[in-house]
């Protein structure tokens, strides 16, 4: 069965619920897309679709500055890593895995591939070794939130030290 509710009927390489799900609670980062099965690194995973809308909203990924595709059903959820195991291609609309991925896995993209502006700015808890702990839009600098976050996790130390005085 397919995962795109409007699309239904002839066969295609649109994502089917065989091989995706989307589980709306299953992670500590909330809602994410999983696969059921197993993809080699270069593969083609799926072909995806959506509205164009010409804002950044909840669930879009931007397609070009004044394009964004709203997904609602698929890689709308697709959650963020600083080492992903997927990257979206924009042009063509196409998931391609870029690296091994084991059935059950979560499926993770780098946000700052796709979008000049997030929605809004979040702290990452990725683990990746080069994590960037606070992600922006590849073109909006990193916003006060963002700076105050960032200035507490470098100070380990001080934070340590008024803890032991508390
Ligand atoms: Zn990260």
């Amino acid at each position: 069965m397919l995962i795109y509710p409007h699309h239904t009927g002839e066969p295609t390489d649109y994502p089917t619920r065989k091989d995706f799900f989307v589980s709306k609670a299953g992670t500590e980062k909330g809602s994410g897309l999983f696969t059921r099965r197993a993809f080699r690194k270069g593969e083609l995973m799926a072909r995806f679709t959506g509205e164009v809308l010409d804002k950044v909203r909840l669930h879009t990924l931007q397609i070009s500055p004044t394009q964004h595709l709203h997904d609602p059903h698929f890689v709308g959820y697709l959650l963020h890593s600083c080492e992903p195991n997927v990257a979206l291609d924009m042009k063509t609309l196409t998931m391609w895995a870029v690296k091994e991925i084991a059935p059950g896995e979560a499926l993770t993209m780098d946000y700052t591939s796709t979008e000049d502006v997030l929605y809004r700015q979040f702290p990452c808890l990725c683990e990746a070794k080069d994590c960037r702990k606070w992600i922006t839009g590849r073109l909006e600098p990193m916003n006060q939130e963002g700076c105050v976050y960032l200035h507490t996790l470098n100070r380990p130390t001080a934070n340590a030290k008024i803890y032991a005085h508390a």
